[in-house]
């Protein structure tokens, strides 16, 4: 899931530019801050970290990118546009943009993956969409066979894969149940992840958060203007990211059969020599770009280095909505050399950012051909 949607939801917790951190502030002074204009512009000592908005000083060339450079695959994208005319923009954005198609993660089964398929059927060339697992009665007997038999259905309504799954370190999570404790490399999962395989469904799969949520609440955060809002932190028993990792590494092993599509880089952005030992290991491993633009951006040349080593195991994806602006923001960092720009309304302030300059073979591999590969209705 990405970040700015949480973020408009979550209560915002002040967090101050200075050494003091807004959650000791007595509440009165925390409302007062962030509700007086004069005080959050006028004054440093009052400018709370969130509220911060720089914009880049340096005079030097600004790339806009209409459109991307070679027709691109959504891999990471959710049901997003609800009613037959949000889907028709949807469609029209991704002609403005190079957009050819969106994997719709559902991360739903049952009557509620029929509704959201039914919804985007009227332009099957346009969208894939994928379903979830059912987790229910997953402490059980018989929870396997019931929650292959529900996949099952899925696929034979038309789910061409699986995703997004969660497992944020407590247990896999869908929308109505929390099966804590299961992860994924758990026996009982063993079935559902096979017939994924046998079926020729890819597995998005969402594991950890980003490294800073698990770190302390301090002024030596270096995500903390996100953090505070979205923290891991303070959860006693949760498996940590690197356990989520080689959760992960434990899973794709055992089924060898069934591609993974790690998203989100399997939050290795800030460890990108790790995913790469990952991906060496497993090859039937990927692992999606999506929502992790304002994490990369500040390594630009660390992180293009990245892109072209494994440009064969990266896919494309967004997971931010469809307006075109956002499209636009993630072709800037993969093609311009554009640097220290920010993209505020998009990720909220967060660090500055920098395009990657990809070469067009390695763009052609992210954008498309890789997905081309994956996709059951592309495959050759
Ligand atoms: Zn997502």
């Amino acid at each position: 899931m990405k970040r700015r949607s949480f973020l408009k939801t979550a209560g915002a917790a002040g967090v101050m530019a200075g050494a003091i951190p807004a959650w000791s502030v007595p509440q009165d002074a925390n409302h007062q801050a962030s509700t007086s204009k004069a005080s959050t512009t006028s004054s440093p000592e009052n400018i709370l970290l969130k509220d911060y908005r720089p914009k880049s000083i340096y005079k030097i060339p600004i790339t806009e990118v209409p459109k991307a450079k070679f027709p691109a695959i959504d891999m990471h994208s959710h049901p997003y546009a609800k009613t037959s005319q949000e889907i028709a923009e949807w469609v029209r954005n991704m002609d403005e943009v190079g957009i050819e198609k969106t994997i719709i993660l559902a991360m739903a089964t049952g009557e509620n993956f029929s509704e959201i398929y039914r919804k985007y059927s009227a332009h099957p060339d346009r969208f894939e969409i994928w379903c979830g697992f059912d987790y229910r009665g997953y402490d059980q007997p018989g929870f396997d066979s019931r929650a292959v038999k529900a996949l099952e259905q899925c696929h034979d309504i038309g789910a061409r894969g699986v995703g997004e799954l969660h497992d944020k370190g407590k247990g896999l999570t869908s929308s109505t149940v929390q099966a804590l404790g299961m992860h994924p490399d758990d026996a009982r999962m063993d079935p559902l992840f096979e017939r994924c395989g046998q079926l020729g469904m890819p597995v998005n799969i969402h594991v950890a958060d980003p490294i800073w949520m698990y770190q302390p609440m301090d002024n030596t955060n270096d995500g903390l203007m996100n953090a505070y809002d979205w923290r891991l932190d303070n959860q006693p028993g949760i498996v940590k990211l690197s356990g989520m990792v080689d959760i992960l590494e434990r899973t794709v092993q055992k089924h060898r059969n069934t591609t993974f599509i790690a998203c989100h880089f399997a939050n290795l952005d800030y460890d990108l020599g790790r995913l790469g030992q990952v991906l060496d290991a497993h090859p039937n491993l990927h692992a999606d770009i999506a929502a992790r633009y304002a994490e990369t951006a500040p390594i630009p040349r660390f992180a293009a280095k990245f892109y072209e080593k494994y440009g064969d195991r990266l896919v494309y994806g967004t997971d931010m909505g469809f307006d075109k602006p956002m499209y636009r923001i993630t072709f800037r960092v993969l093609e311009t050399q554009d640097e220290h720009f920010y993209e505020t309304e998009q990720f909220g302030y967060h660090w500055s950012l920098n395009g990657f300059g990809l070469s067009d073979e390695t763009l052609r591999k992210v954008y498309r051909d890789n997905a081309a590969r994956l996709l059951a209705s592309l495959r050759t």
